[in-house]
């Protein structure tokens, strides 16, 4: 069976699938927002946790705060996303309880950015949090010496 057309330019999956509530081999349909989000559990049959980042802006302080929208997203087993992928999901029917969106696209980690987050290497970060704490340790001593 040929992946069928969905309405959004993503690559279709190399797979089959015999899945009912996939966009490309059974009868769903797609309709309103597409997001891209990385996925954070894949706990339950055919679900995904996926989950991103996006700024809000506090008026008060005229900057913006971090916040994190959080969904359960179906997960085609032809797709079959894993932890840590980043993927392309797409608004759809209520498929359940607590999920309107399917997986239609996913890649490796590195090859799309996440709006707003600028993925560092885990030495890097660690090296980051490293040297903040040393010159914080510096700063203190040197208080302590002027006293
Ligand atoms: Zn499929």
């Amino acid at each position: 069976m040929e992946a069928k057309k969905i309405g959004i330019p993503v690559q279709p999956p190399s797979g089959q699938c015999q899945d009912s509530k996939c966009p490309f081999h059974g009868s769903l349909k797609l309709h309103g927002r597409t997001f891209t989000g990385m996925v954070l559990a894949t706990r339950s049959a055919k679900t995904a946790t996926v989950g991103w980042e996006r700024r809000y802006y506090v008026p008060k302080y005229e900057r913006y705060e971090r916040r994190y929208t959080k969904l359960h997203v179906h997960n085609p087993t032809c797709i079959n996303a894993q932890q840590g992928d980043v993927v392309i999901i797409a608004e759809t029917r209520p498929l359940s309880k607590t999920k309107h969106f399917v997986v239609v696209q996913k890649s490796k980690p590195t090859s799309i950015k996440v709006a707003g987050e600028e993925e560092l290497p885990e030495k890097e970060k660690q090296k980051q949090v490293k040297e903040k704490k040393t010159t914080e340790t510096k700063e203190k001593k040197k208080r302590k010496g002027e006293q």
